[in-house]
This record gives C-alpha cells, structure tokens and sequence, in this order.
C-alpha cells in the first residue's frame, strides 16, 4: 500500500508483479512531480534501469530507495538487454527509469519494451511527466492533431529532407533540441518554414526559470541571438496553414467560389486575393486561372 492515509490513492492491485517491466515516469525538473505510485515502485522493485546510475542516484536518495541501480544507455543496450531479459524470467522486477521524464520517448527503451513483450513478460507504465506533451498543452498552438519528431537526425542529409518534411507538416510538431544548437535549428527553420511561422519554445519546463519564448520563429530567433540559449529545451512548431486549407477545400471548390464572387461584381485581384486567404491556395495562381477562363 502506498499510505494508509485515507487521502492517498490505494493500488489496484498488488505492486511490483514478479516478472514484470515497469516504465516509470520520473521529473522533468520538479521531484513534486513524482507521483506516489511511481515512488512506490522504485522503492519496491527488485532492480531499477536508469540511463546515467550517478543521476538516478540522487532521486533514489530523496525518495530513500534501496532498490539497486543499473545501467541501461544508448552504448550498452544491446548487451544489457539479455541480462534484464534473464531476470525477468527468473520472477524479478525491473522498473526502467530515463535521466528524466517518460522512458522509451526519445531514449533506449522502447527497444527493451520490444524485446520484453517478444518474450511474452508483462510491461505496465507508471504514467508521469514527458517534456514533449506538457509543452505542447501550454503553448496554445492546436493540440488536437499533433506530431513528435524528438532530436532531428544528426546526418545532413537526413535532416534536411526531414526539415522540409516538417515545413510541409499540417499539424503541430514537437521538436527536441539541446541548447547549443538551438540558434541553428532556428535558423534552418526559418528558412524552411519562414520567418512568421508561429512557434512556441518551452525552457527549463517545471523548473525555477521556467520560460516560452515565441511567437514566431523570426521572433524566438532574435530572442536567443540576444539571450545565449541556457538550459534543456523543447520546441512546438504550428503547423502548415497553407496545406490544411488546401486538404480541405479542392482545387475545384475554390475556383468556383472565385468565379461567384467575381460574378457577383467584385474586382478580379480583389477576388483571387480574399479566396486565396479563405483556400490557402496561391493568388497568383487563383488570379491565372480566372484569366484563363475570361480568355476563352
Ligand atoms: N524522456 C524524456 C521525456 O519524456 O520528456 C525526454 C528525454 S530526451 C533525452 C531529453 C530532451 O527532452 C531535452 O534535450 C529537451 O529537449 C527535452 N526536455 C527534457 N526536460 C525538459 C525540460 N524540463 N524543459 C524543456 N525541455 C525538456
């Protein structure tokens, strides 16, 4: 039982099961964040997998756990895996813990997860805290549709064609990054998506100087090129207007909407240029069309 205080949520059932991974949510900054359960866990397992064992070390201090620390980072995954695997089937439970946040979101876990359920071992997530999501829900950019890319690839090529893929992207995209190359993210965003694309940029989320820094990216650019960038960050890019008006109104559609209105005695450019806003489909290219139409 967690508590015997009457306020305190009580478990489900019996926790930690023998034979079972558990992926427990730890702070992105805030230790008030740690919910009774997952402290719960960490205390009672059998073995805690974190990423960096002299980091974890100082939570498993503050919450008084004696469980006993492993490694498991992006260098020793792989030979890792078949121990943790082992132990598993031996009855033992593993909690698996990141340096902060969410385990299996954009760190080595999700390979252990695969492996754990390939062999027929019970997973259960320990919900808590994730940069990504709580960044997200407080930048006031659409949050019903959303995308995740995490670190951009680190090979040029590979970046460059996911840039342009984010650039074209309709909805809200998360992004991480880690502070020294933050001004150059920026930099290639802006070229890619333009200086006016709105943007929202989380710094030191749930931490004493917590701060968003937008609204556009010429804006955020400025911002950091004035303020060294300092601390852990995460980015969440609004999403492309021009594509989602042009995936919910065809080519067609818009093209006789024109055509009403200029029927109906408003100037040609005047026209193109209030369905060009409504459609997201391009002025000049409305204004062509109709042209075409008259020259017939
Ligand atoms: N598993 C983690 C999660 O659930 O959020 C993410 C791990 S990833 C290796 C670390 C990145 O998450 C950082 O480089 C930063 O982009 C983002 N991040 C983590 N903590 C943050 C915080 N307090 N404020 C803003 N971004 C944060």
């Amino acid at each position: 039982m967690y508590s015997t205080d009457d306020h305190q949520p009580q478990q489900e059932r019996s926790e930690p099961c023998p034979g079972t991974l558990y992926l427990v949510g730890t702070p992105i900054g805030n230790l008030g964040d740690l919910s009774l359960r997952a402290k719960y866990i960490l205390m009672n397992v059998s073995l805690v997998a974190c990423e960096d064992t002299r980091r974890s070390r100082q939570l498993m201090k503050k919450i008084e756990s004696k469980a006993p620390l492993i490694s498991y980072q992006k260098h020793n995954f792989k030979s890792r895996q078949s121990q943790l695997l082992e132990m598993l089937e031996n009855n033992k439970s593993i909690a698996l813990i990141s340096d902060a946040g969410l385990p299996g979101i954009s760190d080595p876990g999700e390979d252990l997860v695969h492996a754990a359920r390939s062999n027929n071992h019970e997973v259960i997530c320990i919900p808590g805290p994730c940069a990504a999501t709580t960044a997200l829900v407080i930048s006031g950019l659409p949050s019903q549709r959303f995308c995740f890319e995490g670190f951009l690839p680190k090979k040029q090529s590979i970046r460059k064609k996911r840039l342009k893929d984010i650039s074209q992207e309709n909805r809200t995209t998360i992004i991480y990054e880690s502070p020294h190359k933050l001004i150059k993210l920026l930099e290639d965003l802006l070229i890619v998506c333009g200086k006016d694309r709105p943007i929202q940029i989380s710094r030191e989320l749930t931490k004493r100087y917590e701060d968003s820094i937008g609204e556009t990216i010429e804006q955020a650019h400025s911002y950091f090129i004035t303020n060294k960038p300092r601390g852990e960050f995460t980015l969440v890019l609004g999403g492309n207007e021009n594509n989602q008006k042009e995936s919910e109104i065809s080519e067609i559609e818009a093209l006789e909407k024109l055509n009403r209105l200029v029927k109906q005695g408003e100037k040609p450019n005047i026209a193109a240029r209030n369905i060009s806003e409504e459609t997201g489909y391009k002025k000049n290219w409305l204004y062509s069309k109709l042209h075409k139409k008259f020259d017939k």
